[in-house]
């Protein structure tokens, strides 16, 4: 449908009547009324960082958004206050939360259309010092958070025949991070959820896609010490800058909309060209 808003689809179209009464479907903002109604996008870790950047790009174009978070209430009410978007709190790692998590942003705004997982942690430590619990949480929170939070939309979107799952990896998951074993391994093993997941979606409309980002200025990259940051982290981007949020979420915007629906089971590398898979 020409001139449609990405992240609005259109449920009704309205006739109007000619000059003898009769039903005219037109085919012009005149002739007709559209009736449009906001796709509803969740994106899990919403109100900070990289996903506060993705919750703002698609609330923009269009679509009803539910940022989700884990616990710090300041910076999700201030994003609120500032942006408007509904942001819900629950635990991504928790299946039984992500359900309900979800069913109340369904009763709030409506089906979810589109998912972003976003949230993740990183507890970094050589394997030879790692306690069990540091690499079950990074596992919990990166990797089980996708099937925790796919698996309860899946039906919904596969009855509708509509969905778009956007899985925000990491270059780390693709070239592995000296200190982070688990990071690695979850980031990685999304990208494997992603290809198998695509597979299963195709038929029903439904596409699952990665997004790889490589060093991206947030809170955590901006606390490095800026020496450390001239002198070992930009010398090895090509582009010789840190990636922004607003150009990831920019990715997120397309793999969302009705134009990138031929991709499925894709990576994106957005790393400045510090990694070619
Ligand atoms: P931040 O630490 O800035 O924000 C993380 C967000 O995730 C917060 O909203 C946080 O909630 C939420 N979160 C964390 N744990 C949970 C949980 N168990 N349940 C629900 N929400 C949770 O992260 P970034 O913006 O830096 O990273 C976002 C994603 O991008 C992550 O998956 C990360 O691995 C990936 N990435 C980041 C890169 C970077 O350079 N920053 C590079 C490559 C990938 P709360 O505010 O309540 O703590």
């Amino acid at each position: 449908m020409p001139g449609l808003v990405p992240g609005i689809h259109v449920f009704k179209l309205g006739h109007t009547k000619d000059v003898d009464g009769r039903d005219k479907p037109g085919h012009d903002a005149e002739s007709f009324r559209e009736e449009r109604m906001a796709r509803v996008a969740v994106v899990t870790g919403g109100t900070r960082g990289i996903g506060a950047a993705i919750s703002k790009a698609l609330k923009a174009a269009g679509y009803n958004v539910a940022a989700n978070y884990a616990g710090n209430d300041e910076a999700a009410q201030k994003f609120k206050a500032e942006t408007g978007i509904n942001v819900y709190k629950w635990d991504v790692s928790s299946y039984d939360a992500c359900a309900a998590g979800l069913k109340q942003v369904e009763a709030d705004l409506g089906p979810v259309e589109v998912l972003v997982n976003n949230a993740g942690i990183t507890r970094d430590a050589m394997l030879h010092r790692m306690k069990p619990e540091q690499w079950k949480q990074v596992i919990d929170t990166n990797l089980g958070s996708l099937f925790n939070m796919c698996q309860p939309l899946i039906n919904g979107m596969r009855e509708r025949k509509f969905g778009r799952i956007i899985n925000i990896s990491s270059i780390n998951g693709q070239k592995g991070q000296m200190g982070q074993t688990n990071y690695s391994a979850a980031k990685a093993g999304e990208i494997g959820f992603t290809k198998a997941l695509a597979q299963e979606g195709a038929r029903a409309g439904i596409t699952v896609n990665a997004i790889a980002p490589g060093y991206i200025n947030t809170e955590m990259v901006q606390a490095v010490p800026k020496d450390v940051l001239e002198k070992s982290i930009l010398p090895q981007i090509p582009i010789g800058r840190l990636g922004e949020p607003e150009e990831i979420a920019r990715c997120v915007v397309f793999l969302a909309s009705d134009d990138a629906g031929l991709i499925t089971g894709s990576t994106i590398s957005a790393n400045g060209g510090q990694f070619f898979v």
